[in-house]
């Protein structure tokens, strides 16, 4: 019998794909985790059935009116759950005792305070928002070491190659006997597309990811394979490693999830359907395997395995995320504001999908790179990056493909 207290868990972004997942890998597991908070954005009625669900301690809106629309929604049903609103109160939750593990759920630059907050309090964070790793690698990896923090990737490439090291890996430090690692990528909805179609492609196509179910920003991300160069930088900071150990590999069926290829050649790859609950579970489980509700893999349903490197003129993206890795300092924190500003503006159909990475070309030709060594740094020229992006969105200059 386990006789051990649950652990407290924030959920930070509960309301999202991975929150939501991550909910119900823990409703399967009710004598291991205790939810104590649970966020959101904005979408108040999707937190307020979470809450009545899980009985959190604290649930937070990022503004005061929403706060106030929840805390009428739980009057009846969850009148004991503190409702909070604000960046500081995400901050707050992501740090108190009492809670032992973060999902760092929250897409984008809005996650890095909390995330970082959580490493700094020595919790096991669960990273999920890649951007947080990709704006402040070193920051973010002196924290974990600094305060004992546990850093368990939820990415599903990073968990895999986690899942693939030797057991005494430590974050940050390069594995031993690695001679480099694969990150595999579907290469998303728009891998045999003709090119020339691109320029049309609408944000629902764009969102249509054919193996999994995102957020909308991740989905755009992944057809445009930024995705896989914040999680080419993300796995840098993660592994300790430099470019030529990463190889970016496009493998249509998302059933390798990645690769670790050791120095006397073995290559070891972990393997599972396109399931986020897998790695959400192993994260939560840790050391231990846990059930994730997943399906089980029919390999025979498979039947093939396919891989085939990524085509520079399709996915423009990723040598940009690269070369803004190479630059090093605040430049992966320019690329991930300009990308974010890009984006939204795709998907407000204010630009071409083919002009998200003249946008984001263009601010980081534009904006002055600094030292990453400070949180103002950083979000200094994440602010700067963002009005630059936001011109090159105005400007038109944009628009067209280059
Ligand atoms: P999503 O859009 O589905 O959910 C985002 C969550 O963050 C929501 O709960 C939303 O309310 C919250 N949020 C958004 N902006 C916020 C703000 N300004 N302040 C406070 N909360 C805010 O996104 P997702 O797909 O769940 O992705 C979340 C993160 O996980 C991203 O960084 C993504 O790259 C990463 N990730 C996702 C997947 C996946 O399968 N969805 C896989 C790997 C990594
Ligand atoms: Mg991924």
């Amino acid at each position: 019998m386990n006789t051990r207290r649950p652990a407290g868990v924030t959920l930070l972004g509960s309301t999202g794909s991975i929150g939501v997942n991550t909910l119900d890998v823990i409703a399967r597991h009710p004598d291991r985790f205790q939810v104590i908070a649970l966020t959101a954005k904005s979408q108040v009625e999707k937190l307020a059935e979470q809450c009545i669900r899980f009985q959190p301690q604290y649930a937070v809106m990022a503004d005061a009116d929403a706060a106030t629309r929840l805390q009428q929604e739980l009057r009846a049903s969850a009148p004991d759950v503190q409702v909070l609103s604000g960046a500081d109160s995400l901050v707050s939750v992501a740090a108190m005792q009492g809670v032992d593990f973060v999902m760092a759920g929250i897409v984008g630059a809005a996650g890095l305070l909390p995330s970082l907050a959580a490493a700094r309090s020595g919790k096991r964070v669960l990273l999920a928002n890649k951007e947080a790793l990709v704006m402040s690698g070193t920051l973010f990896m002196q924290a974990v070491q600094q305060h004992g923090a546990t850093l368990i990737p939820v990415d599903s490439e990073h968990n895999a190659i986690l899942q693939c090291l030797p057991d005494d890996y430590t974050p940050g430090a390069p594995p031993r006997g690695v001679r480099r690692i694969m990150l595999t990528a579907s290469g998303g909805p728009f891998r045999t597309l003709p090119l020339g179609k691109l320029a049309n492609v609408t944000p629902e196509q764009a969102c249509a990811h054919p193996n999994w179910v995102m957020g909308r920003k991740i989905s755009v991300d992944s057809a445009t394979m930024m995705n896989k160069g914040l999680e080419v930088i993300e796995a840098g900071w993660l592994f300790g490693l430099p470019m030529e150990g990463i190889e970016v590999l496009l493998h249509p069926q998302s059933i390798i999830h990645s690769l670790v290829e050791y120095e006397d050649g073995s290559l070891l790859a972990q393997m599972g359907n396109p399931d986020m609950r897998i790695p959400i579970s192993h994260a939560l489980g840790w050391p231990q395997r846990i059930v994730s509700g997943a399906h089980p893999l029919d390999l025979l349903a498979v039947g093939k395995l396919q891989f085939e490197a990524p085509d520079s003129a399709r996915y423009p993206c990723l040598a940009l995320a690269i070369s803004a890795w190479r630059s090093g300092g605040t430049a992966p924190a320019i690329l991930n504001a300009a990308n974010e500003v890009a984006v939204q503006a795709f998907l407000e159909q204010r630009i071409a999908f083919t002009a998200i990475h003249s946008v984001i070309r263009q601010t980081l030709e534009r904006c002055a790179v600094h030292e990453a060594d400070s949180l103002e740094s950083i979000l200094a020229d994440d602010v700067n990056a963002r009005a630059t992006a936001l011109e090159c969105v105005g400007s038109g200059r944009a628009v067209t493909a280059s």
